[in-house]
């Protein structure tokens, strides 16, 4: 098994301002402070936990490059890219769309080798160099459609690599599977009439966007089915996410076929994010990377591409995106330090209220044979 790896020291230095969430404003009690909470320091220090364990000898570093400009738009409008060029010349930078997703002078830069990472990695995934492998990126992407970005996210990486893979590289058929606590809207949006493009997402319900990744969002005119939405009951834990991936994730992938997975790798349902309110550890993102790879193996040689994408927690993404990362190479060389405080939080079990939206999921998506609805 080799696994591929993607990390910049670049993405360390991405630049989120002074505010908090919302820009500091005095006028209504917004105290400016040191760590915006989507500062990159939660994937730096993920990235330092995998050299101190010795993960990082078990993995194959791929480089990043620069995304170019035809490969980012084939996913974004010209106005969009023009917009971020103009805002991160300026010399404090600018917003990528929202106005609560600053990023400083030079940020556009860095979105671009965070894009051109996540397609580096699945040229690699696609050419055999490597079985499976993980982008760990900043920033972040799947919040952003075709002409604005929000929710932190400038380019939507995911999207832009799997483009390329369509484009470029011979794949016709993409699953994107998208386990961020907030919903994928910009991946889904971008795909929303690709019937060759299937978008899972799995996110709290009702968390971010707002009235966004309902289960009744099911794809475009041309492409019926080819988006799934888990919105899950906020306190899902790992055997909650567990149970959503064997009865909505793994028959969709089973029916849907792909000749590739992209994981939209947020690590932000867990249990100490402080942007939702998941239950997951890193059990859970070990088990369902474990479902993941199972199922890839079956339906297309085990070829998975995981993108970064959210995750808020300075103590606790780095054990969470350990995990996943010591499952897709196959190896174990840490314990999850935190584990004896998370894991034993109550609600780890799977609840009624949250096996009964699942099972609502599952009813309708995919049929008794197997089959997606
Ligand atoms: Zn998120």
């Amino acid at each position: 098994m080799t696994t591929g790896y993607v990390w910049h020291e670049l993405f360390g230095w991405g630049d989120t301002g002074s505010g908090g969430l919302f820009p500091a404003d005095p006028a209504v009690g917004l105290q400016p402070t040191g760590h915006h909470v989507a500062h990159p320091d939660t994937k730096r220090r993920l990235h330092e936990l995998v050299a101190v364990s010795g993960l990082i000898g078990h993995l194959e570093r791929i480089e990043p490059r620069h995304a170019t400009d035809d490969e980012i738009l084939r996913v974004h409008t010209r106005e969009h890219v023009t917009r971020l060029r103009q805002e991160s010349a300026q010399p404090k930078g600018g917003d990528a769309g929202d106005g609560i997703s600053p990023f400083g002078k030079g940020g556009y830069e860095i979105a671009t080798v965070a894009a051109g990472g996540a397609v580096a990695l699945v040229e690699a995934v696609v050419a055999g160099r490597v079985d499976n492998g993980y982008a760990l990126v900043h920033p972040a992407g799947h919040h952003a459609p075709a002409h604005i970005g929000m929710g932190f996210c400038l380019l939507n990486n995911a999207a832009i690599a799997v483009a390329h893979a369509r484009a470029a590289l011979g794949v016709r058929r993409i699953a994107v599977v998208d386990w961020d606590v907030h919903h994928g809207n910009g991946t889904q949006s971008i795909f929303w009439d690709e019937p060759d493009v299937l978008t899972v997402s799995l996110h709290q319900d009702g968390c971010f966007p707002p009235d966004s990744g309902h289960v009744t969002e099911r794809g475009g005119p041309a492409a019926p089915g080819s988006a799934i939405n888990v919105p899950l009951p906020p306190g899902t834990g790992d055997f909650g996410y567990l149970y959503a991936f064997e009865q909505v994730v793994v028959p969709a992938l089973r029916d849907f076929a792909p000749e590739l997975v992209v994981v939209a790798s947020g690590l932000d349902p867990n249990a100490m994010d402080p942007l939702a309110r998941q239950l997951v550890t890193s059990r859970g993102f070990r088990g369902m990377t474990e479902q993941l790879l199972a199922v890839a193996d079956e339906v297309c040689d085990g070829r998975v591409a995981m993108v970064q994408e959210g995750g808020y927690s300075p103590l606790y993404v780095p054990f969470c995106g350990h995990a996943v990362i010591e499952a897709l190479a196959g190896v174990k060389v840490l314990e999850d330090a935190l584990f004896p405080v998370v894991g034993g939080m109550t609600g780890h079990d799977l609840a009624p209220h949250q096996k009964a939206r699942v099972d609502e999921v599952a009813a309708l998506v995919v049929s008794p044979g197997g089959k997606l609805g």
